[in-house]
């Protein structure tokens, strides 16, 4: 029996990290999209034993510290409300979303890439108004 009571404190990393929380904000909305608000665990089970987030699901997966065991929350609620960003990140996947997934200049979908519209050479700055989803 000794045997089996130490096994249930050894750790597993490699069986843990696939535990991402969901993080949303006071009124219960993501705090990002794209990409979603995911925390690590630790940086939930953190946050939930300061205090900072009320915890809305759990997984059944439980990790023990010397004196206590917790569930792992796979959502999670801030308790004071964070204002949203107003502007939307600048991202590659952002960017294709907006372009619908379609090159610009001839609207076919597959493998894409960027394309300055006025070319960085010639000064073309890298921004939503001058950069496009292309045909790569
Ligand atoms: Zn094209």
């Amino acid at each position: 029996m000794d045997g089996d009571f130490r096994t249930q404190f050894v750790r597993d990393p490699a069986s843990l990290k696939h535990y991402p929380a969901l993080v949303l904000n006071a009124d219960y909305r993501p705090l990002s999209y794209y990409p979603l608000s995911l925390w690590p665990w630790q940086e939930a089970i953190k946050a939930a034993y300061l205090d900072r987030v009320q915890i809305v699901a759990e997984y059944d997966h439980v990790v023990r510290s010397q004196r206590a065991e917790f569930r792992i929350p796979s959502v999670v609620v801030l308790k004071d409300y964070v204002k949203p960003q107003k502007r939307v990140a600048f991202t590659r996947f952002n960017l294709f979303l907006r372009d619908e997934f379609c090159c610009q200049y001839c609207g076919a979908k597959g493998d894409l890439t960027f394309d300055h519209v006025i070319p960085r050479a010639r000064g073309g700055v890298t921004s939503w108004e001058n950069v496009v989803a292309a045909c790569s």
